[in-house]
């Protein structure tokens, strides 16, 4: 039961990651389109007055640059022209986060590359998808190694002719970086269908094929010929898991071209890798004792036969009729058996067994939600920042043109920010980030959550009175998610409030049990909260309000968890709402120690 428990959560893992891979790489291939539609990318080729291409350019530069902003994983972006031998005509490229426009005279002919000629080949509107290969620089393998995946697109001119291509560099590391770590603490990796490592944790394992070595999954796991059935078999293969003796993989495709009749050629293969040891050395501990327990019961039984057996049969009995029970699959079973002897034992690993079989069913349901949310959230987000970039275009066009649709404009947009803040909201809760712990001052937080939120205050001239907070300790933490936790019970606060009314944070050092603690407060004086919904307020999805999404304060509680912390509150009806949060010093575990070592 537990080997399956622990396998069925990590498919669910690797399934959900390969989806949410595949909807990131989609994006990319509406993104080429949009880029490629836009008018200078469009005019640039043809253009001849040096003045004109100077400005097509610059405005290229612009919206490959804003784009860039919003994709991390993008290393790249480019516009290279028919003529000249396959130059480049705009190129941005992006480093550790470093945005910036190459030069003209830097620009280079790629005509003679195989991204170049296939994608010249192809008709208007159809995507081009390059297997994962390592980036190179001027025919040098970049160290560390990069996995870059090239989309582009053709791009036509006036009269429809393909004049240039728009193509996008991603590295996978850095969409590999965001996926959330395995429970089960193992790592995750991604290879090709021949099952080369282009992705994993340990480095040095990736591209063997480059170097002439055959590091390969099945390879490593002695899984050659059901991997071969698994992704040969099928027309559409299907998540799997392979157990072998010393370790557990969850594998799943990530179809990487959809658009392409062949896209097996292009399938990339994440998979999840977890050692058995911890989840056998678990079940073998029941089992043992389960032997033990049925050579000395049939034991006693023989002995006892005849004469007064209820003794000894009344607890067995007791056992039996759970078992049943569970089997039945009744959720909430308890054995009722007290005795110090070896029924004892067995009743108490069946207990702890069904509490781990009862936090599972809870756990698989969050899961399933969360997946769900995840995939719906991403797919959305990925279309609303493209309608946003194609709004911010034509906005800027229109007011070039002396249009007078602003106003239209900007209620677009700003309804797509608000589309965007409660997706980001959904996917955060969805798929927590993994902490980036760093030595925060929490005057910081606190100021930086609270000014974003000015113009929510003042539209209810709420003034926030924001105690002194500089006098207080730094604390190990990370300062994104701490912003959006103080973010959170802000928005309430200001919901919570009358016209007027007043938000006030104060902050403390106080001795937890554990080392000291920062200890800060968020009160309003608004409406309070009611008694009856008191016990669900950190639920996900509990909400009073028409326009609330419910995962406010069930994301305050996770990070808060997170960090080490406990968030609590009291609240009276009409009076107010006073949230607690206490965050020990170094809750995160590791700290200083680490920051040394560095
Ligand atoms: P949402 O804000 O989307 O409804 P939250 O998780 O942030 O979700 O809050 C859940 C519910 O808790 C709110 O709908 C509201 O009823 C209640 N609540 C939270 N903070 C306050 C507060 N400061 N005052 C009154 N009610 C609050
Ligand atoms: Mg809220």
């Amino acid at each position: 039961m537990l080997t399956d428990q622990a396998v069925e959560s990590l498919g669910a893992h690797v399934t959900r990651e390969a989806r949410i891979l595949e909807a990131s790489i989609e994006a990319t291939q509406s993104d080429v389109l949009m880029l490629a539609a836009t008018h200078a990318a469009r005019s640039l080729p043809s253009a001849t007055k040096a003045g004109n291409r100077k400005a097509l350019r610059w405005e290229l530069q612009r919206v490959f640059e804003a784009l860039m902003l919003q994709k991390p994983a993008y290393t790249q972006i480019r516009l290279i022209g028919k003529a000249d031998g396959g130059r480049e005509l705009v190129r941005v490229n992006q480093m550790e986060g470093e945005i910036d426009s190459v030069i003209e005279s830097s620009l280079q002919r790629k005509g003679g590359r195989y991204y170049f000629q296939e994608t010249m080949a192809m008709p208007p509107g159809s995507i081009f998808v390059s297997k994962v290969d390592l980036n190179r620089e001027r025919g040098i393998i970049v160290t560390p190694h990069q996995p870059v995946l090239r989309i582009a697109t053709p791009v036509i001119d006036d009269t429809n002719a393909i004049a240039a291509m728009v193509i996008i560099n991603i590295d996978l590391n850095i969409l590999l970086r965001d996926v959330t770590p395995l429970r089960e603490g193992g790592f995750v990796v991604l290879t090709n269908t021949d099952g080369d490592y282009l992705y994993h944790p340990n480095r040095s394992k990736t591209f063997a094929f480059e170097f002439g070595r055959t590091d390969r999954l099945p390879l490593e796991y002695g899984v050659e010929d059901r991997w071969r059935t698994w992704l040969g078999a099928l027309e559409e293969p299907k998540p799997v898991h392979f157990a072998t003796p010393g370790w557990m993989l969850a594998l799943e495709t990530v179809s990487i071209d959809a658009a392409s009749a062949e896209t097996r050629r292009h399938a990339l293969v994440l998979g999840a890798v977890v050692s058995q040891a911890r989840i056998q050395s678990q079940g073998n501990e029941v089992r043992a004792h389960l032997y033990l327990t049925l050579i000395l019961v049939c034991g006693g039984l023989a002995v006892a036969l005849g004469a007064a057996t209820s003794f000894l049969t009344r607890p067995i009995r007791s056992l039996t009729e759970a078992a049943n029970r569970i089997a039945d699959g009744e959720q909430d079973v308890t054995v009722a058996v007290e005795t110090q002897d070896e029924i004892g034992v067995l009743a108490a690993d069946l207990n702890k067994m069904l509490d781990a079989l009862k936090e599972f069913a809870e756990t698989k349901e969050l899961a399933a939600l969360g997946r769900m949310a995840a995939m719906v959230a991403h797919d959305l987000r990925n279309a609303l920042s493209s309608v946003k970039v194609n709004l911010q275009i034509l906005e800027r066009n229109r007011r070039d043109a002396g249009g007078a649709q602003d106003q239209q404009f900007e209620i677009a947009l700003g309804q797509v920010r608000y589309m965007e803040d409660i997706l980001h909201t959904l996917l955060s809760f969805a798929r927590p980030e993994t902490l980036r712990p760093d030595w925060c001052e929490m005057a910081d937080i606190v100021r930086t959550a609270t000014t974003s939120l000015l113009p929510q205050a003042a539209e209810k001239n709420v003034a926030f009175e924001i105690e002194d907070l500089a006098p207080l300790p730094r604390l190990w933490g990370d300062r994104a998610q701490l912003i959006r936790v103080f973010q959170n019970l802000t928005v309430n606060a200001l919901e919570a409030v009358p016209n007027g009314g007043r938000v006030h944070i104060t902050g403390k050092l106080v001795a937890g049990e554990r080392g000291p603690e920062i200890m800060v407060e968020v009160t309003d004086d608004g409406r309070g909260i009611p008694e009856d919904i008191r016990d669900r307020l950190f639920e996900p999805f509990f909400t009073t309000r028409t326009k609330g999404t419910g995962l406010g304060l069930a994301i305050v509680k996770r990070i808060v968890e997170d960090h080490g912390g406990v968030v609590g509150f009291h609240s009276r009806v009409g009076t107010g709402t006073t949230m607690t949060l206490s965050l020990p010093l170094q809750g995160t575990g590791d700290g200083e120690g680490e920051d040394e070592a560095a």
